[in-house]
């Protein structure tokens, strides 16, 4: 838990210079100079210190925005612009937003990329009367909105988490931390350069804090720019090693940061300018947090961007959730369980010992349906338990999250209780000591249940009251039963008064300026008794009181405010309850999440026919009756054509399976399917086959189908070749490597050497497990003599001059690609595909192929890049012409003559015949 850190910045401003509006400021200033209201005074003041935001100026129920803020929010927002009174000549642009319902302004804005200052009253106007002289109420930012340290609900998908990164750079590494606000997770890790994109693509922060220096590293150009709507420059002194280091001690409450790990300088560099960033927009309220946690990369798949795109794993190619692998499994029932399933995806394991314990878990749920569904329909009543204690830490719950708390904790007690009485003897001893005992939560149960009306629609704040259970305290209770006999008694004077003076339309009213009044229209005015105290005249009606009105009115407000700051008081002491029980809870929230996607891998496990995968440290990656999970679930859902399986045998004797098929064959679809296994089995999930043994994979390449990245600069082929350079350079023995299409974007020899010489690299140097996808035809018999090469293809038919897919793999090399065939169902004109076929046929039969096969010849006789070349010998000389060469080496030319030369060059010839 971190210690509250209580210094006020209110000086401090976030320095966002990027968002900054340096012509914004300079109206601001200059209008600031003129002759202005106090209120206009105050509020310059405030706004001076927050420039880069748009100022939420708290005036009664609302949020009023000024000037340029106005005119961009109510262009944001869609609401009316008006405006407020003149400063000199001109009008003051303004807008607001009802405080009730600013979450939802709030979300839009931060959603649009603004970042919004809220400036509260921090005094009531009785308060501000008290002080002699001024009587503006005191206003002051209480908090600072941006998309990487939100806290609401209202504001947060509870399916992803909400990560704010700060990172900063030393020589060639990276130094990053990142922190879920709403739920208190804080990591840390150290990357190198080259994996720093690889960082961001795996945690997708929704805000990154860098220093203004480290935005201009050359290196990271194209990944700051790919990032640049979540970047939030700051100084660097933010990142300062020493201040860091005593921030976070004095957060934590600990001596040394040892007593959580062992940090890197650059570690602390960025852990501590995280801490600043959230103490600075959370103006010194820092959120229950964990203590920092070091990742170790070794622990985890390495999946680089590239591959992570490729393979779609949390969000398709066109950055779609739907059609991803995560929600084609994703079974689980709260938000805190999709967060871990979406966590445990974007980072497989690379233990087998960690792997295999949540493979056991997940089978002891697939093994028990029936304990399963009891357990799922009691979590989907868990509310978001880490959340709500984030929000309580920092004042910004209320009793609506109590009662929500309250009810999960019965839901867990119900889990816990039924988990108990399993046989739990197959489970790791791990996942058992998470287990909590039941009593560790359950004077805090009581608490809740005795206090609160555990109704979901008490209110979402504490002051409205009302959620304290009647009968909970007798002081209460009395209070609330003045207040509601005063509300019984005048509304009998209101019926007394109408027929004493036989008035029947007059009524008694309550607003916030005059309190309770009788109100009666202007025809009755003749009738109003001389008793009525006159208060405000209406267009069509007067406002009156009398002393008996008044009398009750002050009866209801005393008691009224006595039943509010009872259940405030109440509120606060069961706030402080629960933060006392915050590590139970949290632990209890961590093993309720854990069941959660467990139980969701066991579900489609059994929906899909998933089989248990075998993990070890072997090098076999042997597949059975194979499916893409992502298309065999959409042909089932559409119900087309079943999905037909296949298996895929990657061994140290055939690590390299080349496949050469037709277009649309399905050799994609084998390709990306073996490394979605991967990922599964090495996740902690059963996998779409029949059985799976996997030999652990270190890290999964997978280069398919490039595009261009024009916006860096590259084409289609250069992107193609950046990623085939990264894999070569990195792919190990343990590495599974998917590569489609190899030097298709280039002149059709140049694209065949490179795929070649690629496959031989891969097949000599990496010889990792590679499944190598291509239509050169050709790399069948240039390579056919590679030892640890097998050769597969997918069969087709051909029946009636039509081709039939049969999507299934076989051994052996296709002949065609059926290109033109393909086109033709795609729907190119009827010429060109006869023209198409026209020419195949020629270059098929004619000069074009005899060149191919030279080609193929050539490359097939030339020496294998790998194979040892021997050292260049000098020529043997027959021995019938060693008498030449010794003739030869004894003629001293520069003592003959011409003729002399000519007649011993003569000998010679007639020497060799
Ligand atoms: P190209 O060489 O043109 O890129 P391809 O051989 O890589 O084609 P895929 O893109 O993998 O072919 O598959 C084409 C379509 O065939 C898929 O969209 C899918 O609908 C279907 N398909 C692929 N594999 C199977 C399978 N095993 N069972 C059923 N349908 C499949």
């Amino acid at each position: 838990m971190t210690k509250l850190a209580t210094q006020k910045n209110t000086h401090d401003s976030l320095n966002l210079s990027q968002n900054a509006n340096s012509d914004q400021e300079s109206v601001t200033l200059a209008k600031a100079k003129k002759p202005l209201s106090p209120m206009f005074e105050q509020y310059h003041e405030i706004k001076a210190q927050h420039p880069e935001c748009l100022l939420f100026f708290r005036m009664g129920d609302f949020y009023e925005l000024f000037y340029d803020d106005a005119v961009q929010a109510s262009a944001a927002l869609d609401i009316t612009l008006t405006k407020r009174g003149k400063t000199e000549d001109e009008t003051i642009p303004m807008c607001g937003v009802p405080c009730h319902a600013s979450d939802v302004y709030l979300s839009r804005l931060i959603r649009k990329g603004y970042r919004v200052a809220v400036c509260e009253q921090v005094e009531s106007p009785e308060e501000a009367k008290k002080r002699k002289g001024k009587t503006l109420v005191r206003r002051d930012v209480v908090r600072i909105v941006t998309p990487g340290t939100l806290t609401e609900d209202n504001l947060l998908q509870a399916a992803s988490h909400n990560f704010l990164l700060a990172a900063v750079a030393q020589k060639k590494d990276v130094g990053c931390a990142w922190v879920d606000i709403s739920t208190g997770d804080f990591y840390v890790e150290t990357v190198p350069f080259d994996k720093f994109s690889a960082q961001l693509a795996k945690l997708q922060p929704k805000e990154i804090v860098l220093s203004h220096g480290f935005m201009k590293s050359s290196d990271l150009f194209d990944v700051f720019d790919e990032w640049k709507k979540e970047i939030t420059p700051q100084p660097p002194s933010r990142f300062d090693y020493e201040n860091g280091r005593k921030r976070l001690e004095s957060a934590f409450d600990v001596k040394s940061l040892e007593a959580y790990g062992s940090f890197s300088r650059t570690d602390i560099m960025a852990a501590g300018a995280l801490l600043e960033y959230v103490n600075l927009t959370q103006k010194g309220s820092i959120p229950r947090l964990t203590p920092p946690q070091k990742v170790n990369r070794d622990g985890f798949m390495d999946i680089d961007v590239a591959t992570r795109k490729n393979l779609e794993l949390v969000r398709t190619l066109q950055g779609e959730y739907q059609g991803s692998l995560l929600q084609t499994i994703d079974r689980t029932v709260t938000g805190p369980g999709t967060r871990k399933l979406f966590a445990w995806i974007s980072a497989p394991l690379t233990n087998p010992t960690h792997i295999n314990q949540r493979l056991c878990i997940v089978e002891f749920f697939f093994k028990n349906p029936n304990f399963r569904k009891t357990l799922r329909t009691l979590l989907k009543q868990c509310a978001d338990m880490e959340r709500i204690l984030s929000r309580l830490s920092v004042l910004r719950g209320g009793p609506r999250d109590l009662v929500s708390l309250a009810t999960s904790l019965i839901q867990a007690k119900e889990i816990v209780h039924l988990i108990e009485k399993q046989d739990l003897s197959d489970l790791p001893a791990g996942f058992k000591k998470k287990i909590l005992p039941v009593a560790k939560f359950e004077g805090l149960l009581k608490s809740l249940q005795d206090a609160l009306t555990l109704d979901e629609q008490v209110p979402l704040q504490a002051r409205d009251g009302g959620f304290i259970r009647p009968g909970y305290l007798d002081d209460l209770d009395e209070a609330r039963k003045l207040r509601d006999e005063g509300k019984t008694i005048i509304a009998q004077l209101q019926m007394k008064y109408a027929a004493e003076y036989d008035i029947p339309s007059l009524k008694i009213k309550f607003n916030n300026m005059l309190g309770y009044h009788i109100e009666v229209t202007k025809t009755h005015a003749n009738k109003v008794p001389e008793q009525f105290i006159h208060r405000q005249s209406m267009l069509n009606a007067a406002r009156y009181t009398t002393p008996d009105l008044s009398e009750m009115e002050q009866k209801i407000q005393q008691s009224s405010e006595q039943a509010l700051t009872l259940e405030l008081h109440l509120y606060e002491k069961l706030v402080a309850q629960i933060l006392e029980n915050t590590n139970a809870l949290v632990a209890l929230a961590d093993l309720l999440s854990i069941l959660d996607v467990t139980t969701s891998l066991a579900q489609i496990a059994d929906e899909q026919d998933f089989a248990k995968p075998v993990v070890d440290d072997s090098l076999t990656f042997d597949i059975k009756g194979g499916a893409h999970p992502v298309v065999a679930a959409v042909l089932q859902r559409d119900n087309e054509k079943e999905f037909i399986r296949n298996d895929c045998d990657l061994n140290p004797v055939n690590r390299l399976w080349l496949m050469t098929g037709p277009n649309m064959a399905g050799k994609s679809t084998f390709l990306r399917q073996n490394a979605l296994i991967a990922i599964l089995a090495q996740m902690g999930s059963f996998v779409p086959a029949k059985s799976a043994h996997i030999g652990i994979v270190d890290r999964v390449f997978s280069r398919v189908g490039a595009s261009d990245n024009l916006a860096k600069g590259q084409s289609t082929f250069m992107v193609e070749m950046v990623e085939t350079a990264s894999i070569l350079h990195q792919a190990t023995e343990r590495s599974l490597v998917i590569l489609d299409e190899i030097g298709r974007g280039t002149a059709t020899f140049d694209g065949l050497s490179i795929a070649s010489a690629t496959l031989e690299h891969l097949h000599e140097a990496n010889q990792c497990r590679t499944l190598f996808a291509t239509h050169y035809h050709e790399l069948t018999t240039i390579h056919e003599k590679l030892k640890h090469i097998a050769f597969h293809t997918i069969q087709v038919k051909e029946w009636q001059e039509k081709i039939v897919f049969m999507h299934k793999v076989i051994k052996g090399c296709a002949d065609k690609s059926y290109g033109i065939h393909v086109a033709k169902i795609a729907g190119l004109p009827q010429p060109v595909i006869a023209r198409a076929e026209a020419i195949l046929e020629t270059l098929e039969s004619g000069k074009a192929s005899k060149h191919m096969a030279a080609v193929s010849q050539m490359m097939s006789e030339q020496l294998p890049l790998f194979q040892v070349q021997p050292e260049p010998t000098a020529p043997t000389i027959p021995e019938e012409h060693q008498d030449v060469l010794d003739t030869l080496e004894n003629l001293d030319i520069n003592t003959m003559t011409p003729i002399e030369a000519l007649t011993a060059l003569n000998e010679l010839k007639k020497k060799i015949g």
